[in-house]
């Protein structure tokens, strides 16, 4: 065996073995590698390695050994720094998979907003409050007295044969309408007296325009001297202020048996601002409410003297209400819920 041969073998074990390296994918692989050229055993390297004593030249001897030891350390080197390599990136890609990204932005929050209906309820609040009215509540089990009777409709009066009524026996229902509040209110809480009354009422109605339940308002106003002037400043005002500022009201004589003279209002289109369309049916004018002068008798069954004192009544339905200020077409997108509603703010 001469120097040159064992030169041309070093030559070709070292650029297997650092080929092998920068090809190993895994530290087990490096390991692998290490073992099969710098093996105590039988390392391909370690076999050169031994075979340079067996060298007869001296100066030839010399320098294969040196050569062998730069080939061997590199070798070390490099398995050394492929395997730290190899481990740093196991890492990196363990923390990806598995360790939480605590700088990673959270998914936005999703804002609720307040049911057209309720919405229009607090409106309306605070239109009246602002004006001095006491919110009141009252019960929506009622005797059929306060429903009926004290309210001008007596038994057998004509206009209980108008109110699809839910009984729960023969003196007490679902109330129809919020106006038994009224003389509740005067009852509990004498005159002068401005209130109003948000709260659900009950039809037997179900069909695609009503709702066996829906909310409506009250609004009652006793006073001394208080006149059908003092009703209108306070429509106009309403109009204005749930329906916007160019907002112009008509009124109607109509008749309710709790109020006389009694009258419907309508409101200017909120659409089309007068000029017709499809929501006001060409008409210009929106039906909102009914209202009127509290019937003197309404007053004396509260205990009021109607020859002392008048007042106003209006009332109507919060739904609508909020359909035409706010656009929604039919009315049982209110109750479906549909939580698309409510996200459209
Ligand atoms: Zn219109």
């Amino acid at each position: 065996m001469t120097g040159d041969g064992d030169d041309g073998d070093l030559h070709d074990i070292l650029g297997r073995a650092l080929a092998a390296l920068s090809a190993a994918a895994t530290p087990a692989e490096v390991d692998a590698v290490r073992a099969r050229y710098l093996g105590r055993g039988d390392g391909e390297l370690t076999l050169l390695r031994r075979r340079i004593g067996s060298i007869a030249d001296p100066d030839a001897r010399r320098q294969l050994g040196i050569s062998v030891n730069e080939a061997w350390r590199r070798l070390e080197d490099d398995v050394v720094a492929r395997r730290a390599a190899l481990e740093r990136q196991r890492r990196v890609a363990a923390e990806a998979d598995e360790a939480l990204d605590l700088t990673w932005p959270p998914p936005p929050l999703r804002r609720g907003h307040l049911h057209p209906v309720t919405r229009m309820s607090r409106e309306i609040r605070r239109v009246f409050t602002q004006l001095g009215y006491l919110v009141v509540s009252g019960p929506e089990v009622e005797y059929d007295r306060y429903n009926f009777t004290l309210v001008n409709m007596p038994p057998g009066h004509p206009a209980r044969d108008t109110q699809d009524t839910f009984y729960i026996d023969a003196a007490r229902l679902l109330r129809t309408q919020t106006s038994p509040v009224q003389v509740r209110a005067m009852l509990a809480l004498g005159v002068p007296l401005r209130v109003i009354v948000p709260g659900k009422v009950f039809r037997r109605d179900n069909d695609p325009t009503h709702s066996p339940v829906f909310h409506q308002v009250e609004g009652l106003l006793v006073d001394e001297g208080v006149t059908v002037g003092d009703l209108k400043g306070t429509l106009e005002y309403l109009a204005r202020s749930i329906f916007g500022p160019e907002r112009a009201i008509r009124l109607r004589p109509h008749h309710f048996p709790y109020t006389e003279p009694s009258l419907e209002v309508d409101v200017s289109c909120m659409v089309c601002g007068g000029d017709g369309c499809r929501t006001c049916r060409h008409s210009g004018w929106i039906e909102v409410l009914g209202s009127g002068m509290v019937h003197p008798r309404v007053l004396s069954n509260a205990g009021v003297d109607p020859g002392r004192y008048t007042g106003f009544a209006f009332g109507f339905g919060i739904e609508r209400a909020a359909q035409l200020a706010y656009g929604i077409d039919d009315v049982r997108l209110l109750y479906e819920n549909d939580v698309r509603l409510v996200r459209q703010g």
